[in-house]
């Protein structure tokens, strides 16, 4: 039976980190959350943001926009908040409404303040293992394969699902760590001979059940990023928990995995933005003096 990799339990120990920081600073850290449209589903992920920031000490100021705003009036405010010595990480809640080309929002962001790190120049920087901020979500599975004491190196990883914000920098980090990965899609033929090879299978698709328990080799450790809906609305991941536990070594629960780690990293790139904002200002002062 599969050991619980309890997202929860690490989450609160990275929090508990970052508060001790935050404390100890010297400055206020700052996040700005900016929300456009009455989206329900962004609204509860703002409001938990909010709760997050609070939880551990940090600021945050939200922006929100109504659901006709225009492409200017987004980029101006992003503009503004680029400036603003007050905020150190900016947020784009996305989706954003239809109106509104994502794309040219998010490159409009300082890459250094940049806490989703989906600008290209930190997609880049992850690329060639030369980052600041990692996104969330596969730098909190990362963390979690680490918490459970698992090495990466030489291990055969396969990664379920490509996404910009999950899959793709998922097996990125994990090469970086010297994993082999595989990376699976919806084009890829006879999934489950390459999932069953896995050491370490990292299962980010949205599709309930998606990983059945012939899928996977005894002793993978499996990771479950998926958040879908059950039949009865109940949240789900990607995984059959209960019969991939039997053969899993280690297994991260939905909920209480992935998710409670996702949060905690936005907070974790919010003090990495400060430090490096507050590393900036002081080369700033260096130079006025000289
Ligand atoms: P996405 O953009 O929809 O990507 C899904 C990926 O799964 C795509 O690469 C797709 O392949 C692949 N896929 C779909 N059907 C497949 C199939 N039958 N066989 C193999 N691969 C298949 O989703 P995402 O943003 O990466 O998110 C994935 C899941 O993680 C979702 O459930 C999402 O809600 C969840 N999520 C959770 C967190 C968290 O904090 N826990 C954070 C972000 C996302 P193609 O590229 O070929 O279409």
């Amino acid at each position: 039976m599969a050991k619980i990799i309890d997202g929860k339990l690490v989450a609160a120990q990275v929090k508990e980190q970052i508060a001790q920081e935050v404390k100890t600073f010297g400055k206020e850290v700052g996040l700005a959350v900016v929300i456009v449209g009455d989206n329900p589903a962004s609204r509860v992920y703002v409001n938990s943001k909010k709760k997050d920031c609070e939880e551990v000490g940090i600021k945050s100021y939200e922006y929100a926009l109504p659901q006709n705003t225009t492409q200017q009036e987004l980029l101006d405010l992003v503009v503004k908040l680029n400036n603003d010595k007050n905020v150190d990480g900016i947020l784009v809640q996305l989706p954003l409404p239809k109106q509104l080309d994502e794309k040219e929002i998010l490159n409009a962001i300082n890459p250094e303040k940049d806490v989703d790190a989906f600008h290209p120049v930190n997609v880049g920087k992850i690329m060639i293992g030369d980052y600041s901020f990692l996104p969330c979500t596969p730098a909190g599975v990362m963390e979690l394969i680490h918490s459970a004491g698992v090495e990466v190196k030489g291990k055969h990883c396969v990664v379920i699902g490509r996404s910009n914000i999950v899959g793709k920098p998922m097996a990125m980090l994990l090469l970086h760590e010297h994993g082999t990965v595989t990376i699976c899609h919806s084009r890829t033929q006879n999934i489950s001979e390459i999932t069953k090879q896995a050491d370490i299978l990292v299962a980010a698709v949205g599709i309930e059940k998606f990983v059945t328990a012939d899928m996977v080799k005894d002793g993978a450790v499996v990771i479950d990023v998926g958040m879908n809906k059950d039949s009865e609305g109940k949240l789900c991941g990607d995984v059959d928990y209960l019969p991939v536990s039997e053969k899993a070594s280690f297994i991260t629960p939905v909920p209480g995995g992935v998710g409670p780690m996702t949060r905690a990293m936005l907070l974790k790139n919010t003090l990495t933005a400060a430090k490096l904002s507050n590393d900036l200002k002081e080369g700033e002062r260096l130079g006025d003096t000289i």
